[in-house]
């Protein structure tokens, strides 16, 4: 809260309906409510006892802030982020090329991912890749929704997708699947583990593991292109 004004909001949203209990933390905050030197305000908590003793889990809080930076420090680093990149490019331009193989002719052309380099410009590391020229379209996104419903690419990519999930043993879906016609790039992986041992996020931060695979199958209707790859039909829970 900041001014009178959201004060009032705030007040008209939980008016309606308001418990003893919620008229008991409004005059609690009227009456406690201070603005700081930062200009932020702070409300007392609403105890029911305002004498309470709360424990001293200083030691803790600091143990789970260590490690939270630890893990942090491995996830963001720049270099670390980059290495990553081309380690899943070479994983995503892999499954590519297997797709292609396992598709027969009457599948026509497959997608392929432009490789990756890691470089470094002005002492910082990046990636380069090869510039798409064209038409830029997006046929699945990295939460798993589908785009583009019908068009020939779109059923494709939506092949491309299931059998990813088909070949990993479901431990993984390859999504976010976007570019120029066949070249696509900068995909994501939703693993249905989050969590690498070293207690880092597995792929890239946009994993969103199984939340991203369950969207997906839930709105994939298996179509003549997943037919042709002889993968294992979705069944929806209302096709039973
Ligand atoms: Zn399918």
């Amino acid at each position: 809260m900041h001014n009178d004004a959201e004060v009032k909001v705030f007040e008209q949203d939980f008016r309606r309906g308001l418990s003893k209990e919620d008229r008991k933390f409004l005059v609690t905050a009227r009456n406690g409510i201070m603005q700081l030197e930062n200009s932020h305000y702070e409300l007392p908590l609403p105890l029911k006892n305002p004498n309470v003793q709360l424990p001293n889990n200083q030691d803790l809080v600091l143990r789970r802030l260590l490690k939270l930076k630890r893990r942090f420090l491995a996830d963001k680093s720049i270099e670390n982020h980059t290495r990553k990149m081309v380690q899943m490019n070479s994983l995503e331009r892999n499954l590519a090329v297997k797709f292609g193989l396992d598709a027969p002719a009457e599948f026509g052309q497959t997608f392929s991912y432009p490789k990756v380099y890691l470089g470094k410009l002005n002492g910082e590391f990046v990636t380069l890749e090869s510039y798409l020229n064209g038409t830029f379209q997006k046929y699945i996104n990295n939460t798993g929704n589908i785009f583009g419903e019908g068009s020939e690419l779109s059923m494709k990519a939506e092949s491309f997708v299931h059998y990813s999930y088909v070949t990993s043993a479901k431990q993984l879906t390859i999504v976010d699947i976007q570019g120029v016609n066949y070249a696509v790039c900068d995909p994501e992986i939703a693993s249905s583990t989050l969590m690498a041992r070293d207690d880092t996020i597995l792929f890239r931060s946009g994993n969103l593991s199984t939340t991203a695979i369950e969207e997906f199958l839930s709105k994939h209707t298996c179509n003549k292109y997943c037919l042709l790859l002889k993968l294992d039909q979705v069944v929806h829970e209302e096709d039973n």
